[in-house]
């Protein structure tokens, strides 16, 4: 077991520690762990127990995060430590999120940065499990990767407090936010053990507050999370809050872990709750996991010109300007970073 002291965290008397690196805050007695289990108390001190241990590494293209705003078209390398602060019944990643021990295979910053730049990425990305539980291996792999060029990004169910938010961000350029169940408090409550949501508002705040490009997911779970007026307080908050340029992404369930019994969400439940967001005041809101769907594409909000068409995770046609404005009426459209129109590659893995 590889032990590095962690990042972020109070000691406390009787040896115990708090830490505060997500909203959890877990108060940990010396020999314990906490809630995401790769945190340890050993006398006093808390260590990561994942650090330069990775559990999956794949390229995949920046799509797949899903992030359709930022660098669209670039390949990231993704990186994943074991472990998570949630303890979601249809994680479609239980197989390293959920493991009672810490697997993973040694994969130090500079190897990871070394892996993504032969992979001809132009990112790095933390992602598959919560990187906020792996903070210290994203924080140095972040840290070295953006000396050498490289951006970062995390994919993240937002349950961080503020103080790991503004550590990671100088670093920090993108983050996919994941909502499920619209952010309904009993689905977060009964369906993942999150006894709060009001900790990923306040962190999509700093996020926006520390100029971190930011795109919102929501995952649509029928019955149990498919509330059209969850979805409409969701749209209303982005737009108040983020701003109503933000990317909303509204993603299809599938049965996964131990939530096999419900089906696929229709594509009626997904489509009603996309028209719902755009009426709301949310132009780039898409469809996702419906490959050829219509709503994967980005559509000029003044217009209606189709801009970028997708299929899945491939970009199949640009149509923009190199300044990234609307060709037909000329509208700016909200891109950070360069276009890469001939980054596409299918996913692989690593390991
Ligand atoms: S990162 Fe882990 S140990 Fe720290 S507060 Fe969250 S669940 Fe608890």
């Amino acid at each position: 077991m590889s032990l590095h002291e962690a990042m972020l965290y109070e000691k406390q008397p009787d040896n115990k520690v708090k830490c505060c690196l997500c909203a959890r805050r877990c108060l940990i007695n010396d020999g314990a762990t906490g809630f995401c289990l790769v945190r340890k108390n050993e006398g006093g001190t808390l260590y990561s127990l994942v650090y330069a241990k990775a559990v999956s590494a794949c390229v995949d293209p920046i799509g797949k995060k899903p992030l359709s705003h930022f660098n669209p078209g670039a390949l990231v390398m993704s990186i994943a430590a074991a472990g998570c602060n949630f303890r979601c019944q249809f994680c479609d990643n239980w197989m390293i999120s959920q493991e009672k021990e810490v697997p993973g295979r040694h994969f130090p910053p500079e190897e990871v940065v070394k892996t993504a730049r032969d992979g001809n990425c132009q990112g790095i990305s933390y992602t598959y499990t919560e990187p906020t539980i792996f903070m210290e291996y994203a924080y140095d792999t972040a840290k070295l990767a953006r000396e050498l060029g490289f951006f970062n990004t995390f994919v993240t169910n937002g349950y961080m407090t503020p103080e790991a938010v503004r550590t990671i961000a100088p670093y920090l350029d993108a983050a996919t936010v994941d909502f499920k169940g619209g952010g309904d408090p009993d689905f977060y409550k009964t369906v993942s053990a999150v006894p709060s949501v009001d900790p990923i508002y306040e962190a999509l705040k700093e996020l926006k507050r520390n100029g971190v490009h930011i795109e919102i997911t929501n995952l649509i779970i029928p019955k149990i999370g498919d509330s059209i007026n969850r979805i409409k307080e969701l749209a209303t908050w982005i737009k108040d809050n983020i701003g109503a340029e933000t990317p909303f992404h509204l993603l299809r369930f599938h049965p996964d872990y131990k939530m096999t019994t419900i089906p696929a969400t229709s594509i009626e439940t997904l489509e009603k709750a996309y028209m719902t967001a755009k009426e709301l005041g949310l132009p780039y809101t898409y469809i996702g996991n419906v490959p050829g769907h219509p709503a994967e594409n980005t559509y000029c909000p003044s217009c209606n010109e189709l801009l970028i068409k997708r299929h899945s995770f491939e970009i199949t046609k640009w149509n923009l300007t190199k300044d990234k404005r609307c060709p037909v009426c000329g509208r700016e459209i909200p891109i950070k970073g360069p276009l890469h129109p001939s980054g596409y590659s299918l996913p692989y893995s690593l390991f």
